[in-house]
């Protein structure tokens, strides 16, 4: 296991093995924590590590914050700049993964959110491929359901509703697929365990609404925009139902971990021709430049270290 060398944690940059809570915290009994997943990329020919849209991650961790009533004086610049800070102290030279974490940290009982201390760290390591195959993954439509906004809201990133993916991803890995593919209790296809899903028929690039029950992902908004800008497609948000994914000509996922992730067969049937088609192909290829600060034309989106 890599394990960090720091973290930030109660306000300092300490060393790993300092960030440490106790099994009565409140956010690890009662899954009352938002988190976020961060990559920063490393460019050789720079030979320099650069953050993807911090700032973008950071204001919806602070958002998703909101929901569970927690309140902080950080802003997504100064979240961003200890990040910075944090990676200077690792001095990483590859790929990583940054994972920042809101919390619930007192040691008592009693389900709430009021009236609790909040606390937030952040820790990153390094980081590869996410899925064993992102040109060909292997996906199959959940039974489970996705958790509903009026239950806990997907739209935060909120700990305790991992388990609704966890119990997804397990489900479909133990049976053989690589990917589960969740509903919203309405039918609709709302997300992937850990990524939003993007759909293209007759060319026109389609995802479901932020209201089906998604999280709000940046990735998404990235290449929403990039295939609206890079590749002059039509994007459309809207419902997408069950069986329009066995007929569609591509299917792909997006996420920071996952990145850009064509799926190629669901539940046994091939998407479209059974290989990564080219509108994710085009995708990645730019994507990976972009992120990798090669592409001066986005290069707001990305913060040196
Ligand atoms: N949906 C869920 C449930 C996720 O956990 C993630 C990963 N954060 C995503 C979508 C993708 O979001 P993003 O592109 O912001 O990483």
């Amino acid at each position: 296991m890599n394990l960090p060398k720091f973290a930030y944690f109660q306000g300092q940059i300490v060393p790993y093995t300092q960030a440490k809570v106790g099994v009565l915290t409140h956010a690890l009994n009662y899954g009352t924590a938002v988190f976020g997943g961060i990559r920063a990329y490393w460019n050789d020919s720079e030979q320099q590590l650069f953050i993807f849209r911090p700032v973008d991650h950071y204001r919806r961790l602070l958002n998703s914050s909101r929901l569970l009533h927690m309140t902080f004086t950080h802003t997504p610049d100064s979240l961003t700049q200890l990040t910075v800070e944090l990676l200077r102290e690792e001095a990483y030279r590859c790929d990583i993964y940054i994972r920042p974490l809101a919390y619930k940290a007192d040691e008592a009982i009693g389900v709430k959110l009021h009236g609790l201390q909040d606390e937030l760290t952040i820790a990153a390591i390094p980081f590869d491929n996410y899925m064993r195959d992102d040109t060909d993954v292997k996906a199959t439509i959940s039974n489970w359901r996705r958790v509903d906004d009026n239950a806990i809201p997907a739209r935060g990133k909120i700990s305790g509703a991992y388990a609704n993916s966890a119990l997804a991803k397990s489900d479909a890995q133990l049976s053989g697929f690589d990917e589960a593919l969740v509903l919203t209790q309405e039918g609709h296809l709302s997300e992937g365990s850990a990524m939003n899903v993007f759909m293209v028929r007759d060319d026109v690039v389609i995802t479901p609404p932020v209201t089906d029950n998604i999280l709000e992902g940046i990735t998404r908004r990235t290449a929403m925009e990039l295939v609206k800008n890079e590749l002059g497609l039509p994007v459309v948000e809207r419902p997408i139902d069950r069986t329009e994914l066995y007929i569609c000509d591509e299917l792909f996922m997006t996420g920071s971990a996952a990145q850009i992730v064509a799926i190629t067969k669901v539940d046994y049937r091939p998407v479209g021709k059974g290989e990564m088609g080219p509108v994710a192909g085009k995708l990645r290829e730019i994507f990976d430049g972009i992120v990798r600060a090669k592409n001066p034309k986005y290069a707001h989106w990305n913060v040196e270290v």
